[in-house]
């Protein structure tokens, strides 16, 4: 599992996260909403050891992810991290494009990270899309290549930022469709989402942020139709 635990960071003077604790089960998705610089992509960052973290510790599979003997490449392939605007390679085809993490960072054999880069393009939807060059696609087309280019890593986890918030509304639903599915399948996700009917719908838990802390944590419906904080409701009340 993935333990946060009494996480600080700032930048600079800057305090980020003010103690910041989540603990999210194998198999569970938790959606994290709350409003712009609330700290959500920061913590995602820290989970990832992309970011130093100035007090508190971060567990993965009972792993230090900030200690200083921690092989982090390796952890970060337990990690599969997606962003709201990926940039995959436009001179190589969306299959070259899944394949390509497998073969550089695990070292596989070429057939053998194509063959996966193929399940997993298919496991997205993007069965016929093997030989298209990705700026050839739609943007839902292109965030999906970037999940099954993140699943192709077989990660225990997936961390997911705002990954539909740039694409046109009629686009996002077959992104959360495909993070439905990861969810059936039993992923473990966390989602920064602007997307409520998903969060309420497809998490098991819903952290709201506000100012670097979580000020309401709980079972994904209640937090988004009975939310408990003023701060939550307030939020809410707007982006819907
Ligand atoms: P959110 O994802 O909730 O919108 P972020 O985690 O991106 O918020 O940012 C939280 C705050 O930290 C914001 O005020 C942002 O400007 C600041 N911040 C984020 N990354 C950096 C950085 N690399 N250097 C300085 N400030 C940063
Ligand atoms: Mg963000």
């Amino acid at each position: 599992m993935i333990s946060v635990q009494n996480v600080h960071k700032s930048f600079g003077d800057l305090e980020v996260l003010k103690g910041v604790s989540l603990d999210v089960k194998k198999g569970e998705v938790v959606s994290v909403i709350g409003g712009s610089g609330s700290g959500k992509s920061t913590l995602l960052y820290c989970i990832n050891a992309i970011e130093p973290i100035n007090r508190g510790k971060i567990l993965v599979d009972d792993v230090d992810v900030h200690a200083k003997e921690t092989n982090k490449d390796k952890l970060r392939q337990k990690l599969g991290m997606v962003f709201q605007q990926w940039n995959s390679f436009p001179h190589m085809t969306v299959l070259e494009n899944a394949a390509l993490a497998p073969r550089i960072v695990k070292k596989m054999s070429k057939e053998e990270a194509i063959e996966i880069a193929k399940k997993e393009l298919e496991h997205v939807g993007l069965g016929d899309k093997f030989d298209v060059y990705p700026t050839k696609m739609s943007g839902g087309q292109q965030q999906r290549l970037a999940i099954a280019r993140a699943l192709a890593m077989k990660p225990d986890y997936m961390l997911l930022d705002e990954v539909t918030s740039a694409l046109d509304p009629e686009l996002v639903g077959e992104v959360l469709d495909t993070l439905r599915l990861l969810a059936e399948e039993g992923m473990t996700m966390i989602c920064v989402t602007h997307e409520m009917g998903f969060a309420r719908d497809v998490s098991d838990r819903v952290a709201y942020f506000h100012e670097g802390v979580i000020a309401e944590i709980g079972e994904a419906r209640q937090v988004i139709t009975d939310p408990q904080n003023p701060l939550t409701q307030k939020f809410l009340s707007k982006v819907r």
